[in-house]
């Protein structure tokens, strides 16, 4: 049997991020990728080849395989230390935003556009003043935006990169962290077979994030909280976030409410995008993209609300997996609504929905009433959200707009990590979206250096 140097769990930007730096700093070191969705090349969601509806595939080709979640994500890079995830918590800003940078210029090397979006300071500034007027924060960023089309390309290319350097296993689940002496020393595959190593690195994304959960909790590990953040996809016409997104791409806005004081905030903007479904495990979410080339009339974003629970509750993932759960027991999936529907007291119907001046993107949402599926508290946060954002973006808080439901994030439990983000057991390292360090590309990506960085050091030092 084959000893490894290195063990990666999981081929998303982390994953990839920490065998490109190790073979940047460490070449000579042994490594291997396990990845239980396909290779980049064979990734096919049924719903675009074939056109056909979600068919609930074994292992969703759409989050799973080489690239992770963010294959076909929308690509944007926020380039910003404050958005897209904690790793403030581990380095310091100065360091990450070093550290961002670097991941963005990788990214730019293996094929992501030059443009960089929301380096207009003045414009930036103006923004910033007429948000602080009306209750909000807006947090600017630079944004490079790939393109869910791009995205493919450009993580082929780092394939290209690994192969033949970095030993790939894919459609192979790993079930479990080899652990002996308080030391992590390989892994156990679903079909039994084990594999060592001297390192093992973690990074199974949003989507395993409860496999992480549970291999933890076997492994006795400390479990820090994070938020859950629940919400809903909004869509509007593309012109009344247009005076926004074209300035900073992707307007981030932060709202306290006055009745909950709860974080409230947007996500993920996709001007000129397309609202999609996202299938994680049996439970169907909201989501969105854009593309570089492929353009709709309409712009979508989340507005979410963090929540922090208290003793004696400390399940917030399943939290969140149970409201996605009530949308899809009363809509089929997701549930779309309009928002003076919801205003009024009633469910949207198709004849409704297609009176109103927004084409719902996403063509087999279910129209219906999402006050049956969301807390009064998450409505109300929402709702206000609306107003203020109607204020710097006047048409949001139209009766026209849309609502999907739910979207959720599944990042919200985190593992205790040192600064090098090892885990409590020695050499056993947890990265990207699935521990909770990160929430985006970024993040994830610079999640990997770090870890590949502590391990090509020590590894280095040992030979
Ligand atoms: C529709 C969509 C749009 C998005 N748009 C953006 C965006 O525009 N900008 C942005 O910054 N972020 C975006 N994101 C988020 C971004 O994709 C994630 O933050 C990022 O992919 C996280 O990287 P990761 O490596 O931590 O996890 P992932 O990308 O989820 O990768 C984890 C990998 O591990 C594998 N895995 C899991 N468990 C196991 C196991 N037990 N054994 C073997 N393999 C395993 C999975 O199959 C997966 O391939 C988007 C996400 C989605 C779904």
């Amino acid at each position: 049997m084959d000893k490894y140097d290195v063990i990666i769990v999981g081929a998303g930007p982390a994953g990839i991020f920490s065998a490109l730096e190790l073979l940047e700093k460490a070449p000579e070191l042994k490594i291997l990728i396990v990845e239980k969705g396909k290779d980049i090349d064979k990734r096919q969601c049924p719903m675009d080849t074939q056109g056909v509806p979600c068919i609930s595939c074994p292992e969703c080709d759409l989050v799973s395989g080489w690239g992770g979640a963010g294959a076909f994500s929308d690509g944007k890079l926020n380039l910003s230390p404050e958005i897209g995830g904690f790793l403030s918590r581990y380095v310091d800003i100065k360091t990450l935003q070093s550290l961002i940078d670097y991941v963005d210029s990788i990214y730019v090397k293996y094929g992501a556009p030059d443009k960089l979006y929301g380096g207009d300071e003045k414009e930036i500034s103006r923004i910033k003043d007429i948000a602080a007027k009306n209750d909000l924060t807006f947090v600017p960023s630079k944004i490079r935006h790939i393109g869910t089309d791009r995205c493919r390309d450009v993580l082929k290319r780092m394939r290209e990169a690994v192969n033949g350097k970095v030993s790939a296993i894919f459609e192979t689940d790993v079930q479990h962290i080899i652990v002996e002496k308080k030391k992590a020393v390989g892994i156990k595959l679903k079909d039994g077979q084990e594999i060592f190593s001297d390192y093992v690195i973690l990074a199974p994304g949003r989507a395993s994030a409860k496999w992480l959960e549970t291999e933890s909790r076997r492994l006795k590990l400390t479990l820090l909280k994070n938020p859950v953040d629940i919400g809903v996809r909004v869509e509007v016409p593309a012109p009344v976030l247009e005076p926004l997104t074209s300035i900073t791409y992707e307007p981030k806005l932060i709202f306290y409410s006055k009745k909950f004081d709860d974080k409230v905030r947007t996500f993920c903007v996709n001007p000129y995008g397309e609202v999609v479904k996202e299938h994680i495990k049996d439970i169907w979410t909201v989501n969105g993209h854009s593309y570089a080339e492929r353009k709709t009339n309409n712009t979508n974003f989340a507005i979410l609300v963090s929540t922090f629970f208290t003793e004696p509750f400390d399940e917030p993932i399943s939290y969140g997996t149970y409201i996605a759960r009530l949308a899809n027991f009363l809509g089929g999936s997701v549930i779309v609504q309009r928002l003076g529907d919801l205003i009024k007291g009633r469910r949207s119907t198709h004849e409704r929905i297609s009176k109103g001046i927004v084409e719902p993107t996403l063509k087999d949402a279910t129209p219906g009433d999402l006050s049956f599926v969301l807390p009064y508290r998450y409505l109300s946060d929402i709702m206000e959200m609306l107003e203020a954002l109607d204020k710097i973006a006047p048409g949001i808080n139209s009766r026209h707009t849309l609502l999907y439901g739910v979207e959720v994030k599944f990042y919200s439990m985190q593992i205790k990590l040192t600064d090098g983000l090892e885990t409590e057991i020695k050499n056993l390292f947890a990265i990207g979206d699935g521990a909770g360090v990160s929430r985006g590309l970024i993040q994830a990506s610079a999640s990997g250096v770090i870890a590949a960085r502590e391990i090509a050091k020590r590894a280095l030092s040992a030979k």
